[in-house]
């Protein structure tokens, strides 16, 4: 049977973060994807994700500082840029609910540099808004954009280089934790290719468990169910019209956020001459098997009636849309634990805001892994006890 001191299980960016820094600290690592890498079938794929310290809960904002380190680190060892640095600005309309609301304080106390502007100083400021008087905006300069798949791609290649053994196509059936301190039994069945019934086991001191939407099948058998809302949401990316193709490029328009009862993003023109637009949270509920992929034309709908409004371009076309996948646990809250009766299984899980931190993330998980302790702060981020079905961010 094949021992190793980690096994990784879901090889989206969190799972691909956790195999790279877990074979940076030279243990024996093995890894473990579904499907192929690189797949659309999760929440990891595309071109872009948002990258911020801009974030009204205090233990965020620390992790996302750590963040940027690891970033720059990650960046180093792979000879890549990943991160474009744009600044970007959250608006909050004053008469809606927004979970944004202590943003201002929770910057002022963490110390991260930002500006409030009133609607006449942002709209001066970047001419494509149209924002009304009600509005105000918190911008920040470290907000930026990360290439998603060549994040991913890149932390897949250097865990490689460092020596993780990565199985793609390959689907963990069964996790079998032995009493604590003994190891875990990991089930394999090699999917694709005519090969379904190539089963085989693995035994790892430590298994990662970074499957998202699809974690609670393997925690199952293990007596434990996470409260998950899994729901299919939809980015589009528009041409701008000509005459104002150049007002969008991230040295003129920065990411934005819409913090307000429904909440909306997008990034400035970057790697193709589009502007990237989604709307958070669309809960369209479903399981990864009920997945259609299928866009929704009302959501389509509200999200470029509310861009006509709030930076129009008349004319502006929608070129595509692409389909994506969020996995939401009770208040949006991130876990990084180990499982409390099988404490060789950790458990990470991204709430569908993950990107940006992912690096951290990783190197979080592969520490608690193999050194059993983090120097971050994760105290907010355990097992929720809590059952809710509504969680917004
Ligand atoms: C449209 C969209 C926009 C987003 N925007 C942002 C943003 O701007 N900023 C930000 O920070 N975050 C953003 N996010 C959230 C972020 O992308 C996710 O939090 C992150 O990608 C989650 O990564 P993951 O590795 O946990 O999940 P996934 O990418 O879903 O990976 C889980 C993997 O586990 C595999 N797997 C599952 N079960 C098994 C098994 N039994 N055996 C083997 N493999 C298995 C799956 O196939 C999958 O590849 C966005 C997400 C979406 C969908």
């Amino acid at each position: 049977m094949d021992q190793y001191d980690v096994a990784v299980i879901g090889l989206g960016v969190l799972g691909s973060a956790a195999a790279y820094y877990s074979a940076l600290k030279s243990k024996k690592v093995i890894a473990f994807e579904q499907f192929e890498l690189g797949h659309v079938h999760g929440s990891s794929h595309d071109t872009s994700r948002i990258v911020r310290t801009s974030n009204p809960i205090p233990e965020y904002v620390r992790l996302a500082k750590s963040a940027y380190k690891d970033w720059a680190e990650l960046e180093k060892a792979a000879g890549q840029k990943l991160l474009t640095i744009t600044g970007g600005v959250v608006f909050l309309p004053k008469d809606e609910n927004s979970q944004f609301r202590d943003l201002a304080q929770t910057l002022d106390a963490e110390n991260v540099p930002y500006e409030l502007l009133n609607a006449d100083e942002a709209n001066k400021r970047w001419p494509q808004f149209n924002l009304p008087n009600n509005v105000e905006t918190v911008y920040t300069p470290d907000t930026g954009i990360a290439h998603a798949s060549k994040t991913v791609a890149t932390m897949q290649f250097l865990a490689r280089s460092k020596g993780a053994v990565i199985h793609e196509n390959t689907r963990v059936d069964n996790v079998t934790p032995k009493s604590p301190g003994q190891g875990v039994a990991i089930e394999t069945t090699r999917t694709g290719f005519g090969s379904d019934s190539l089963k085989r086991t693995f035994q790892a001191s430590k298994v990662i468990l970074t499957t998202d939407a699809w974690t609670n099948k393997l925690l199952a058998p293990l007596g434990v169910h996470i409260p998950l809302s899994i729901m299919q949401e939809q980015v589009t990316y528009f041409k701008p019209t000509d005459k104002k193709q150049d007002w969008f490029n991230p040295d003129k328009f920065p990411v934005w956020i819409w913090a307000g009862d429904k909440s909306f993003y997008g990034f400035p023109t970057y790697g193709e001459p589009t502007i990237k637009a989604g709307r958070d949270t669309s809960n369209n509920f479903m399981t990864p098997e009920q997945r259609t992929y299928v866009q929704s034309p009302e959501l389509l709908e509200q999200l470029s009636s509310f861009m006509a409004r709030t930076f129009p371009d008349e004319g502006r076309q929608k070129l595509r849309t692409v389909t994506c996948q969020y996995t939401i646990t009770p208040d949006r809250q991130f876990i990084i634990s180990p499982l409390k009766d099988h404490p060789d299984v950790i458990l990470g899980l991204g709430a569908a805001h993950a990107f940006k931190f992912a690096p951290a993330f990783g190197r979080v998980l592969a520490e608690l892994a193999i050194d059993g302790e983090t120097a971050e702060d994760i105290s907010k981020f355990g097992i929720p006890k809590v059952a809710t079905s509504e969680s917004k961010l």
